[in-house]
């Protein structure tokens, strides 16, 4: 049994039982029982492997043998189906892009690694059916939405906040159809949330249908990030710096990701969780107290979060030590302000359009200070396109749209309109 529940009550599980369940009976969040460094040898030679190579290194030892070789080999060629440039922005410092997926956000990865693992195990043993249910403030929908579509045995709902997303992301999440659907509440994110936990708990539910959540806690979301970090140590290796990792955070699952590639040998000189104003961990940091907070709107809004839910397996990385925490890892929040002033920074000096989660990371590296033995990398969270209403009056400048989102801007939005956790509840029990 690979997992165990960060509460401890709960028994430990399969990789396949931790993807399927999410959370842990105990409300614990799953953790590798062991973790194995990778081999000095792969990581010396890191640069002649394809990506899908290097992917499947680093993954196998979570999966186990629960997924054959093969299959698992076509889960991640699947999943990894684009690019991950690393572009040069200063002269020591550079943005790993992880937007060039269907959905244009970093969360593409995990989903459709997850979404993948999810109906093989459905093919292979015949698991009842699975429902994904899921509440989103913006991108982690359509990137479920697209990763889940036409995988057979899951269902996918979708909670979000009615005239509270983008038109891009409203678009990403309502006009898929098959096995997805768009619950539009009228009310918050808070509101879609916490009628997703209620439904978590409802006891008739629970006996009825099986769910499943598709935010970071799952494993199977979480883990597969750790492959951005080795993709960008494969393109900096021959440079022979020290590098340093600026990641833009709100639930903690990507920085989380990066520590655990560290943990498997990547020789990564320090990390920084960059957060907006929602500060809960650069307080812990400097404190040594979590004090969770109601989230505060930002222009960087997917990393509105008071509560960071992974933040959990950060300390269990680090065994709570946190002087151990401290020596790989830095923590900076940054207002709007000097969000709005980093985008013009980056488009006036090195022309290039930052989106703000984006920006935030970068303020990350210059509050740390890149000497010239390092090389500093921010993570490019979502393309500036998902946020235009932010992006095009700091900058000045219309943006063309991709083609991804081309595809589905003038499509028909299909949702159903609810406002209480009853209705959520029939419309589940009657699916
Ligand atoms: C989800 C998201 C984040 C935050 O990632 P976490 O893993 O929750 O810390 C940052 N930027 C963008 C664009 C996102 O969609």
């Amino acid at each position: 049994m690979n997992f165990y529940s960060l509460n401890k009550i709960a028994p430990n599980v399969s990789f396949k039982d931790a993807v399927i369940k999410g959370l842990a009976p105990d409300k614990g969040l799953y953790f590798p029982v062991k973790i194995t460094p990778l081999s000095q040898e792969f990581l010396n030679n890191i640069e002649k492997f394809p990506n899908e190579e290097i992917a499947f290194e680093v993954i196998k030892q979570f999966v186990a043998d629960e997924i054959p070789e093969k299959e698992l080999k076509e889960i991640i060629d699947e999943t990894l189906n684009f690019d991950f440039p690393l572009v040069s922005i200063e002269e020591n410092i550079a943005a790993l892009e992880l937007f060039h997926g269907p959905t244009m956000a970093f969360k593409d990865v995990g989903a459709r690694f997850m979404a993948r693992c999810l109906g093989y195990f459905n093919k292979e043993e015949k698991t009842a059916k699975v429902t994904v249910l899921v509440a989103t403030s913006g991108d982690t929908g359509g990137a479920v939405a697209s990763g889940f579509l036409g995988v057979e045995g899951v269902d996918v709902v979708i909670l979000y906040p009615s005239g509270k997303v983008s038109d891009v992301q409203e678009k990403q999440l309502t006009t898929l159809g098959q096995n997805i659907t768009a619950l539009e509440v009228n009310g918050t994110f808070d509101d879609c949330q916490a009628m997703v936990k209620r439904a978590f708990l409802d006891g008739e539910l629970i006996a009825n249908k099986n769910l499943t959540s598709a935010n970071s806690i799952n494993v199977a979301r979480w883990l597969p990030q750790m492959f951005y970090f080795f993709f960008a140590y494969k393109q900096l290796k021959s440079k022979h710096k020290d590098l340093i990792f600026s990641v833009p955070s709100g639930n903690f699952g990507n920085i989380c990701a990066g520590l655990m590639a560290h943990k498997l040998g990547l020789p990564v000189k320090h990390f920084i969780a960059s957060t907006n104003i929602n500060d809960i961990v650069p307080n812990y940091m400097e404190t040594g107290i979590y004090t969770p907070k109601p989230s505060k709107q930002t222009i960087s809004n997917a990393m509105d979060v008071g509560d960071p839910s992974n933040f959990v397996r950060i300390l269990e990385i680090f065994k709570n030590d946190d002087a151990k925490l401290k020596k790989v890892l830095s923590s900076y929040s940054f207002t709007d302000k000097e969000t709005q002033n980093a985008m013009r920074e980056i488009k006036e000096k090195h022309h290039y359009i930052a989106d703000p989660h984006g920006a935030v990371g970068y303020l990350g590296l210059k509050k740390y200070g890149i000497d010239p033995n390092a090389f500093g990398i921010f993570l490019e969270t979502a393309h500036p396109v998902k946020f235009l209403n932010v992006v095009e009056p700091i900058i000045k400048e219309t943006l063309e749209l991709p083609k991804q989102i081309k595809e589905v801007i003038d499509k028909e939005k299909v949702s159903i309109k609810i406002s209480k956790y009853l209705e959520l509840k029939e419309f589940l029990l009657n699916s």
